[in-house]
């Protein structure tokens, strides 16, 4: 199948999914995850109409994007990968939200970046949700003083919260577990769910889902 029919066919599923849950579909933000995807399925899928796109390095979202965001006003650039705090500043320069703020080190640097270049991007924190030892997101226990530093001492727009759940094991509860932690704390956005299970992060309330081989295919190795 072409990008435009996958892109159509996710689309009737958010919709489907969404009303079956009495969610309105317009409320889910389907992010295109380009990532190690060649230009020309980047062009395709803008020319299907597609604006919202996730790439998780600060680097490949350049070589990616550099010269093709000046040409679409309305393009919109996710960072949903780590972000080192020596590529702070390139972040800020591109992005329009960063999915992956998870210490107070890079807290503290993307408000000096944001505040030097006069961009006051939203950013999600990113929740440790299995407490798994090798991935990145803070603790689910640390969120409460971890969201008073960003909001407080750093004056950092926090909108909402991300994870990605533990490779086998079945996602539900945990984007039930992010959905509470969100809800507790006042936060509208939930950023879970990708090719293989963003139908059921819907039901969680998800509002922007993160697709990358669904729309693409593979990924180049
Ligand atoms: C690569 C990636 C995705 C997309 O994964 P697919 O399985 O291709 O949909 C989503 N979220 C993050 C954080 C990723 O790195």
């Amino acid at each position: 199948m072409s990008i435009a029919e996958n892109l159509k066919q996710i689309h009737t599923k958010i919709e489907k999914t969404a009303s079956a849950w009495g969610r309105d579909g317009a409320h889910i933000n389907l992010i295109a995850v380009s990532k190690r995807q060649p230009l020309e399925k980047l062009h395709e899928s803008l020319d299907a109409g597609h604006r919202l796109f996730g790439e998780n390095k600060v680097q490949e979202a350049y070589e990616h994007w550099e010269n093709i965001k000046p040409q679409y006003h309305d393009l919109q650039l996710h960072l949903i990968g780590p972000l080192q705090t020596n590529k702070t500043k390139e972040a800020v320069a591109l992005f329009d939200m960063i999915h992956t703020l998870d210490r107070e080190k890079l807290a503290r640097k993307l408000r000096k970046e944001m505040a030097e270049q006069g961009r006051n991007i939203p950013c999600l924190i990113q929740i440790n949700i299995g407490e798994e030892e090798q991935k990145s997101g803070i603790a689910p226990n640390e969120l409460t003083d971890f969201l008073h530093f960003c909001c407080n001492e750093c004056a950092i727009n926090i909108q909402g919260l991300m994870c990605i759940p533990p490779h086998n094991e079945p996602p539900a509860m945990f984007f039930a577990l992010l959905h509470k932690m969100a809800k507790q704390h006042n936060l509208p956005h939930l950023s879970m769910g990708m090719s293989a299970d963003y139908d059921k992060a819907i039901p969680l309330d998800a509002t922007y889902i993160r697709v990358g081989t669904a729309i693409f295919g593979d990924r180049t190795p």
